[in-house]
């Protein structure tokens, strides 16, 4: 266990901790939009910032990827956080300004509108669909392609992956909600990949329950009996 104070608060932490986990804990609210504790962090929306005070040092730091150390001073809530937290939130704001989950952050902290040159773009680039698909799913079917103000994320080539199992991972950890994934009758579509699944319809009650490609890539991993996977959840006994 290390011991640092949080906002004045004397706390203790068990090392490895990363200071936006700590601080969370004891009551300090902390914005991200990149940070999902079951991946990796990668410090990309920049709204985590806090400032650290190590001895005679102080320094402004992305707080999802900082771990807890002994001594450490920090605080979540100084002027010069909160000025460079809103001008990440400005910059975010300026590229996203359709989003809702944006406008409603900026928002609560006070921009109404962003003083930067508006963009029409709806992904923040934070990474999290990236992550999850090579993380969690393991298949790394999407990537960031080009660079600067030419960045995206994409499948290869924009084109269909051949590697997608259509899991959904990816739609469900995106904070902006635009990779555009449904299910209309047996189909799951996904508007950003520029992709369609079949859904396997269950062999009991006929719902249409998962891509048939996402359970046969399961199938495989797991070593399953060749009908194992033909029943949704519901109706498997
Ligand atoms: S749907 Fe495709 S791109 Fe999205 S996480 Fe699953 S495998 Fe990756
Ligand atoms: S598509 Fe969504 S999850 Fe992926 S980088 Fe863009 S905002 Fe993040």
């Amino acid at each position: 266990m290390v011991k640092l104070r949080i906002d004045g608060k004397e706390i203790e932490a068990k090392e490895g901790t990363m200071l936006i986990e700590a601080a969370r804990e004891v009551g300090a609210v902390i914005p991200s939009l990149c940070y999902n504790e079951e991946l990796p962090p990668y410090g990309a929306c920049r709204l985590c910032l806090v400032e650290v005070k190590r001895g005679k040092q102080s320094r402004i730091t992305t707080s999802c990827n900082y771990p807890v150390m002994e001594g450490i001073e920090v605080s979540t809530t100084s002027e010069k956080v909160l000025k460079y937290r809103r001008i990440n939130m400005e910059l975010i704001f300026a590229r996203c300004p359709n989003s809702e989950t944006i406008k409603e952050m900026a928002r609560e902290m006070g921009i109404e509108k962003p003083r930067f040159s508006l963009k029409d773009d709806d992904c923040i680039l934070c990474g999290l669909c990236v992550r999850a698909c090579k993380e969690v799913v393991g298949v790394s079917a999407i990537s960031f392609v080009n660079r600067g103000t030419n960045r995206w994320v994409a499948t290869p080539f924009f084109d269909h992956s051949a590697v997608c199992i259509g899991c959904g991972s990816c739609a469900y950890v995106c904070p902006t909600q635009c990779i555009g994934m449904e299910d209309v009758g047996t189909i799951r579509r996904f508007r950003k990949w520029n992709t369609e699944f079949k859904l396997k319809e269950c062999k009991v009650c006929g719902y249409p329950f998962a891509p048939e490609f996402q359970l046969e890539f399961m199938r495989k991993k797991a070593n399953l009996p060749k009908d194992y996977l033909d029943t949704c959840p519901n109706c498997r006994p």
